[in-house]
């Protein structure tokens, strides 16, 4: 059945930007100017984590089912072409309410006979308690066990599909083995830094308390360059105004590390750009655009991917595909065929209008459709062959979403 989430669109469109999300605001702890990354850290999602229709912001796995299982079809796809592993870890970063994994999980299950000799297992990542709770109940119906000593987990449990579940703070707490990584809305959620080119050379857009008005932040530049100036924006840099989120760069780091020492591939699905944009930060809260400077950790701050920078931090440790539209992602996999399938197994005309609202919110260029990307990591050699002798004419299979899924 079709998920039902009244509401969600008509908000996030009337943001005029899509579903909002993002770091976390708290005030500068410190006297005088901080960055932006400082500034706005941890906080939001480990005190208000506001994801649902009641929350801050909808995601597109809160929308339908459909998205989550396309995902699910995505993986178990890259898991055939890369000859069936027999164990299989999906780790994935900032899991929300955790109904991305829960809707990965039922297609694993109706696919069981296809995943039968593989040993899977599920780790999170996510350092909101509140969150961390709330997807413990979607996906394990609450039984969980705290603190394990036997592992590097901070939870576990089982999945109501009989699969086991980990929870971490730090993707260094995940055992290393052959892994599926998901990051979906999750980099855009990390703190940035942002520059301004000026006749005197980069510098760096600080938050300052404003000596005018009591309580009130306000950007100011950096009168001389900063550590961050130094270390963060790339010589070939084109921009006058640049964000950088150090944080992804560092994680896309540690993902290609572990795909090219032990396979699997990272999905990432976020809205963002390939290295074109110069001022995406911005807030969110009840839907709504806030300024990023007022009320400080209780509104959803979040900004642009740029995966060209995602790119470049993968340092050829792996192939990268995309970033590819979303629109164009879910057609190559198939999102038509199964809204037709879910259309016609549906009796009433609500869930029937529900399906077709949430596709729209999906797939329409002015919606999901064009602002949403989807990037990957994948070991070189599911691209490009390395020389055997035996088999030097037969192709590998594409990769799904980049191109038509053809399942075998
Ligand atoms: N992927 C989900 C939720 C995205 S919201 C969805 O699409 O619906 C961002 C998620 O990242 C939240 O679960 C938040 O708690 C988590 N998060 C934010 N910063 C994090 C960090 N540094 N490490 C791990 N998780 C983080």
């Amino acid at each position: 059945a079709a998920r039902l989430r009244s509401g969600a669109g008509g908000e996030a469109e009337a943001a005029g930007a899509g579903p909002g999300r993002g770091g976390c605001a708290s005030a500068p702890a410190h006297r005088g100017p901080g960055p932006c990354a400082a500034c706005f850290s941890q906080g939001y999602y480990t005190r208000r984590g506001g994801v649902g229709d009641s929350g801050d912001f909808i995601t597109s796995p809160e929308i339908s089912q459909v998205f989550g299982e396309l995902i699910g079809i995505w993986y178990i796809s890259e898991w055939m072409a890369m000859g069936k592993p027999n164990t299989l870890q999906l780790v994935e970063l900032g899991p929300g309410r955790g109904t991305l994994t829960e809707d990965i999980l039922r297609v694993f299950k109706q696919l069981a006979s296809v995943l039968s000799k593989c040993d899977v297992s599920v780790h999170l990542v996510e350092v909101s308690p509140k969150l961390s709770e709330i997807q413990a109940v979607m996906l394990t119906g609450g039984k969980v066990q705290p603190n394990p000593e036997d592992e590097s987990a901070y939870m576990k449990g089982i999945s109501k599909t009989g699969i086991p579940i980990f929870w971490y703070r730090d993707i260094q707490d995940v055992p290393p083995g052959y892994s599926f990584y998901l990051a979906h809305e999750f980099f855009d959620a990390l703190p940035i830094h942002k520059f301004q080119r000026t006749e005197k050379g980069w510098r760096e857009v600080l938050v300052d308390i404003d000596p005018e008005v009591p309580d009130q932040l306000r950007f100011v530049l950096s009168p001389s360059r900063t550590p961050a100036t130094q270390n963060f924006i790339q010589p070939e840099e084109t921009r006058d105004h640049v964000e950088v989120c150090p944080e992804a760069g560092v994680i896309v780091q540690r993902l290609a590390s572990r795909i090219e020492k032990d396979g699997g591939a990272a999905l990432v699905a976020d809205y963002g750009h390939d290295g074109t944009k110069t001022d995406t930060f911005r807030g969110f809260r009840n839907h709504k655009l806030h300024d990023v400077l007022s009320a400080p950790g209780t509104a959803d701050l979040t900004a642009d991917v740029d995966f060209s920078y995602l790119r470049k931090m993968a340092q050829g440790k792996t192939a990268t595909l995309g970033p590819i539209k979303q629109r164009e992602f879910l057609k190559n996999m198939g999102i038509d065929l199964r809204l037709q399938v879910l259309l016609q197994n549906s009796g009433d005309t609500a869930t029937r209008e529900q399906l077709l609202h949430s596709y729209d919110m999906l797939m329409n260029p002015k919606k999901m459709g064009d602002c949403f990307n989807f990037f990957a990591l994948l070991p070189h050699h599911r691209l490009v062959r390395p020389d055997k002798k035996d088999k030097p004419n037969s192709p590998l299979p594409p990769v799904a979403g980049f191109n038509e899924l053809l399942l075998k």
